[in-house]
């Protein structure tokens, strides 16, 4: 099993209202012989991945649920062991 990180620059663009925002995400990818998982971190935070409904972030000027859009990836550079 191994990992890396990647850094993810994520924008939110609300709909309804316009308001419009970005986030960092560190993004955690784990590998066996067989899978390939994901795991996101914001701030310190596990957090469910910006890019599905279920992860999505709430516009805190009309509440309407944001889903995030990718605008750029980067590797990080060799991650310690996985807290
Ligand atoms: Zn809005």
């Amino acid at each position: 099993m191994h990992s890396d990180v990647h850094a993810d620059l994520v924008e939110f663009a609300c709909r309804h209202c316009t308001h419009w925002w970005l986030r960092r995400f560190e993004v955690w990818h784990v590998y066996t012989h067989t899978t390939e998982r994901a795991y996101y971190r914001q701030d310190g935070h596990w957090t469910m991945a910006p890019y599905t409904a279920s992860g999505a972030h709430t516009c805190r000027h009309c509440g309407t649920p944001v889903t995030g859009r990718r605008l750029e990836r980067r590797r990080l550079p060799a991650p310690p062991s996985i807290p």
